[in-house]
């Protein structure tokens, strides 16, 4: 029982954190040793079950992710870009695996995660459930098939809460459809349009970010010709497919070797 992975939850309040806490603390693989929130939050010093409206778990909520990190084989992180970079490199001292969930990274955020990945196994993704991860193999095959006559739209849609655009989904989608063409995807990246934008370059890859309501989650991969066109689409309706593969991925990393790996190296696809 006690060999069982001990896991920390970040921003254990949050949309994720608490759907992360209830996935660990009902899991039979792991056991939920910590739960943090930023400074300041009204949560810190509470029983995390407990602020959640449910049983006491025996955990409190701490803003000390040094103390936090220190019981825990794993992480898993669905904060924000500067909490993230803080926490890989903690998280790399404590040696334990951290799970990156946290999107709207910027590249000098991924130069800083890549260093911490050379002492920890990190494991990151802007979405963790299997359905889009096998979205973006189908995406890149089918971007590799098709030429330039199909211009590549990705549309997503999410909650009105969501701080960044486009998701990072849709730039893992966008990243997989570059390959697959064999090009940049700085490139070719072309974000919502508006205005006299001229015609549509040839090779462009455009996105689209919808805000509304409380959606999940929505996908769409469009590749339009003259004539036809083909949809690939993934929709998630609950937040449990991502908690789902953050926990496996957390268990995933507990035999590997440093690195900075992501969720097709965690479902072997
Ligand atoms: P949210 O705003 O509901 O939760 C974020 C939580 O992080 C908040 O409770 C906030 O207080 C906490 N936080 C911020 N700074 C902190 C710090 N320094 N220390 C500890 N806690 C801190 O957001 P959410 O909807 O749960 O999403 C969180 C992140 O996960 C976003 O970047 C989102 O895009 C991403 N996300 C990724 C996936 C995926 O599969 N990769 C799926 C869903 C959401």
């Amino acid at each position: 029982m006690t060999d069982m992975p001990g896991i920390v939850i970040t921003g254990a309040s949050g949309r994720m954190g608490r759907m992360l806490v209830q996935s660990v603390a009902s899991s039979d693989a792991c056991r939920l040793v910590g739960a943090l929130e930023r400074p300041g939050h009204d949560w810190i010093g509470r029983d995390v079950g407990d602020a959640m409206g449910g049983a006491a778990l025996g955990v409190a909520v701490t803003d000390d992710p040094v103390a936090a990190f220190a019981q825990a084989q794993a992480v898993i992180d669905f904060s924000a870009p500067a909490a993230t970079v803080q926490f890989a490199g903690l998280a790399a001292q404590a040696r334990a695996v951290h799970v990156i969930g946290t999107t709207g990274l910027s590249a000098a955020d991924i130069d800083a995660i890549d260093r911490a990945a050379h002492h920890a196994v990190i494991v990151r993704a802007g979405n963790m459930s299997l359905g889009v991860n096998l979205l973006t193999l189908l995406t890149r095959k089918v971007a590799a098939a098709l030429d330039a006559d199909f211009d590549i739209e990705i549309i997503e849609a999410h909650h009105r809460h969501k701080v960044d655009a486009p998701s990072g989904t849709a730039l893992m989608l966008g990243e997989a459809a570059a390959q697959g063409r064999g090009v940049d995807l700085a490139d070719v990246r072309d974000s919502g349009r508006d205005g006299m934008t001229g015609a549509r370059k040839r090779g462009d890859i455009g996105f689209h970010a919808v805000r509304g309501g409380d959606i999940v989650g929505d996908h769409d991969v469009l590749f339009a010709a003259d004539g036809e066109q083909i949809t690939l689409r993934h929709r998630a309706t609950d937040r449990s497919v991502f908690a789902r593969g953050a926990l496996k991925a957390a268990l995933w990393g507990q035999d590997k070797t440093p690195g900075h790996y992501d969720m097709l190296n965690v479902l072997g696809l």
